[in-house]
């Protein structure tokens, strides 16, 4: 049986190499970037206020006060989006706004709230308080400077990364493209929600879930019917969706029961199998096999075993055929609010619910069926095997949120 880090390995080494493509920037949240951008301009652009009020003189205003105003005459206006037309001679100051571009002469911009306007003298700005030369101006280039490094291939694009693409004038970016995921559900005992449940039957519920961990890495699930368990079904389902997608995701008929085919199916329709079982809880069985350049993810049925196995060994892959460098579940370091027990002889992976404040509490109830702990939780944390871990254990917790 193998290691959770050999299967990992195993697995990465089969994930084909990223494919390229061009989207639009507006369609590009999530997507991993396949190129190293450097800024083509400055940003800002061009000087300008960072406040509503005055261009001025810093040194026309050093003595400024509210007992003794500075009296600076009004020479312009300027909005932004416009072009300043006038210089700021010492004496003058002229109107602008947040965004508006500097005119030449300015080297400071007075806060309209330190500044008064007479109704009696209505060309004139009465200066309350002094500025500092470069007050309330952003420089050109301040924010980045052209060629500057905006992203690095393999970095994910994040609404702040497009925000800075946008800024910089990028209408598409290169990207890893998607793998399109086929999820498959296997068990005669399962029915679809919205659908009456008969004796011995249950709802459905690792699709949905699987399509949303999909979609978080980046990927297209593609959601396929039920399967029966039965040869034929499990067969022509996994014929089908090997040809349509470019990695399955099946969940169930993976164990050693009398009932389980996906290893079979594989084989019968000319796949590899790479491993069948890795040393983890929850998850012992999990299939791991290639037909073609499609890879095959067997998750066990459990709907803890299979959300879990996909975050450990799927969501990387999945990550990786796009061609990102961080493919690990974001680790945030946490304090057991209370211990934290494994009796087994394989690493736990107990779900838990990190609170703002970094404390670290059980979810509930550790059961591979247990769905409530799994709604309630917002990450993992592994226990090793034999091991209890005494509240106030500084523990790493894996957030999957
Ligand atoms: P299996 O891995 O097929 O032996 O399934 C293990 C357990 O998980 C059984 O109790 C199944 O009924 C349940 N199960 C399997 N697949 C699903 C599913 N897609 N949704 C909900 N429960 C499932
Ligand atoms: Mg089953």
């Amino acid at each position: 049986m193998l290691e959770l880090q050999e299967a990992l390995a195993q697995i990465l080494a089969e994930v084909p190499s990223p494919a390229r493509e061009e989207v639009a920037l507006g369609e590009a949240a999530g997507r991993v970037a396949a190129e190293r951008l450097a800024a083509p301009l400055d940003l800002p652009p061009f000087d300008n206020s960072a406040m509503d009020g005055y261009a001025a003189r810093a040194a026309d205003v050093a003595a400024a006060c509210p007992e003794a105003p500075v009296r600076l005459r009004l020479c312009g206006h300027i909005a932004a989006g416009e072009s300043p037309a006038q210089e700021v001679l010492s004496g003058t100051c002229a109107r602008l706004f947040t965004g508006s571009p500097m005119p030449p002469g300015a080297d400071a911009v007075l806060m309209q709230e330190e500044t008064r306007v007479a109704p009696e003298e209505p060309g004139v700005v009465l200066v309350l308080e002094p500025v500092k030369p470069g007050e309330n101006v952003r420089r050109r280039g301040q924010d980045a400077e052209r060629g500057a490094k905006l992203v690095e291939a393999g970095d994910r694009l994040s609404a702040g990364r497009i925000s800075l693409l946008a800024a910089m004038g990028r209408a598409r970016v290169l990207v890893g493209r998607q793998p399109v995921v086929g999820l498959l559900a296997t068990g005669s005992e399962l029915r679809e929600p919205g659908q009456p449940l008969g004796p011995g039957q249950i709802y459905e519920s690792n699709r949905p879930a699987l399509a949303v961990l999909v979609r978080g890495a980046g990927a297209v699930p593609r959601i396929f019917p039920l399967v029966a368990d039965t040869p034929e079904a499990t067969r022509s389902a996994l014929a089908e969706a090997l040809a349509q997608c470019n990695a399955v995701v099946s969940t169930g008929g993976v164990s050693v029961g009398e009932l389980d085919f996906v290893k079979d199916a594989l084989a019968e329709l000319g796949g590899a199998l790479k491993f069948r079982r890795v040393a983890i809880k929850p998850g012992r069985p999990f299939v791991f096999g290639r037909w073609r350049e499609r890879l095959l993810f067997g998750l066990p049925g459990n709907p803890v075993s299979a959300l879990v196995t996909f975050l450990l060994l799927v969501r990387p892959a999945l990550l990786r055929w796009q061609g990102a460098n961080e493919i690990a579940l974001p680790a945030h370091p946490g304090v057991l609010a209370e211990p934290l027990a494994n009796a087994g002889v394989h690493p736990h992976f107990l779900r838990v619910r990190a609170d703002a404040a970094g404390q670290v509490h059980s979810a509930g109830l550790q059961a591979s069926h247990a769905l409530s702990s799994l709604a309630a939780a917002n990450g993992l944390v592994e226990v090793p095997p034999r091991t209890t871990l005494p509240r106030s254990s500084r523990v790493t917790v894996m957030r999957w949120e």
